[in-house]
């Protein structure tokens, strides 16, 4: 390697060097009592993989002390950057400001703060990125520490979104922990939609991928962030960000109940015609009434929800604020 360096300029052989090969990318939002045994059990896996890394924290808007950590961290290790949002933005964004901040020049490697993700797993995932593949995703084997409300809510979400989802294809059990090569995670910082269902836009992206399959532990500490109202707005994300089936389920419900009417019409003209019109029928009249009611409104309401995201869309904001970046510092060759 050093023999292939020699015709550059000085600078930029120093600017190659200068940039680790990967990074870690952890979002982290009030983990104040996880991130030290974090930061403890991730130094010695990426040091045993042996290529320059660094590690990107970034601070989504914590109450707690979480950046005084960071930048603890930071103090006593050079391979630690760290990215503060001027406030909580949410996971999706806090990762993607991470990414968009990571200096690695061949691979990402996204996990959480919390240690469900085990670091341990990470030389698996480059050992597969070392085989050739772009995307090495951890696919979790057992889940434990959720209940089963979680689990089967989960799986019904993975069983919706295939049936429904179209053309990409969304690994279940799979949460962000990967591993991205330098192509996809410029592939994915392209995407800059505001409205961002990370898994998706991980599966959109596309090329060789590959599962690493691993246990999911249950929280080291601290609390999970996503309870059921969370989750439930997590799913309609993802729906409405990947495919327009509900709006067709409008239409269909329309043609259906429409062909509906047609026929009760023709039956009430001959019933008529036949049986002469004693007037009667409330009790089915309302039910009519209510029934294509509430029909309507839930129409209305999903194209609501698609009109809303364009609406949010159109004001091309940008994704997050910072309000402090630090970077890495160059890393030392080999
Ligand atoms: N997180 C974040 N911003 C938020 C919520 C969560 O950066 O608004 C981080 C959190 O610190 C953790 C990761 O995202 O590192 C996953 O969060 P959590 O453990 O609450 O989610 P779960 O594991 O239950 O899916
Ligand atoms: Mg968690």
């Amino acid at each position: 390697m050093p023999s292939d360096l020699a015709p550059y300029p000085p600078a930029l052989q120093a600017a190659t060097l200068a940039r680790p090969a990967l990074s870690v990318v952890v979002p982290a939002y009030d983990e104040q009592e996880v991130l030290p045994a974090f930061h403890a059990r991730l130094v010695p896996v990426m040091e045993a993989i042996g290529l320059p890394w660094e590690v990107v924290y970034v601070n989504d808007g914590s109450r707690d002390g979480t950046l005084a950590l960071m930048l603890a961290l930071r103090a006593q290790d050079s391979r630690v950057a760290v990215v503060n949002l001027s406030r909580n933005f949410g996971k999706e964004i806090a990762l993607t400001a991470g990414l968009d901040h990571a200096a690695a020049e061949q691979a990402v490697i996204v996990i959480d703060a919390d240690l469900q993700d085990p670091p341990e797993v990470i030389p698996d995932l480059v050992a597969a990125w070392r085989q050739g593949f772009d995307v090495a995703y951890a696919r979790r084997r057992a889940r434990e520490g959720e209940t089963w409300l979680k689990k089967a809510t989960a799986a019904a979400f993975y069983r919706v979104m295939k049936r429904i989802g179209g053309k990409v294809d969304l690994p279940a059990d799979t949460g962000d922990f990967r591993l991205m090569s330098r192509r996809a995670l410029d592939a994915l910082l392209a995407l800059r939609e505001q409205h961002r269902f990370m898994k998706g836009l991980f599966a959109w992206v596309g090329f060789p991928s590959i599962p690493v399959l691993y246990d999911r532990a249950p929280r080291a500490a601290g609390e999970t962030k996503w309870n059921y109202w969370r989750l439930w707005n997590l799913s309609l994300e993802g729906i409405t960000a990947f495919t327009v089936g509900p709006l067709k389920v409008a239409t269909y419900l329309g043609l259906f109940t429409a062909f509906g009417a047609v026929i009760y019409g023709v039956q009430l003209i001959i019933r008529t015609i036949l049986f002469g019109n004693p007037v009667a029928g409330y009790p089915s009249l309302m039910a009519v009434v209510l029934f294509l009611g509430g029909v309507q409104l839930m129409t209305l309401g999903i194209i609501g929800e698609y009109l809303g995201r364009v609406f949010n869309e159109t004001k091309r904001r940008p994704l997050y604020i910072v309000e402090r970046h630090v970077p890495s510092e160059a890393q030392p060759p080999g």
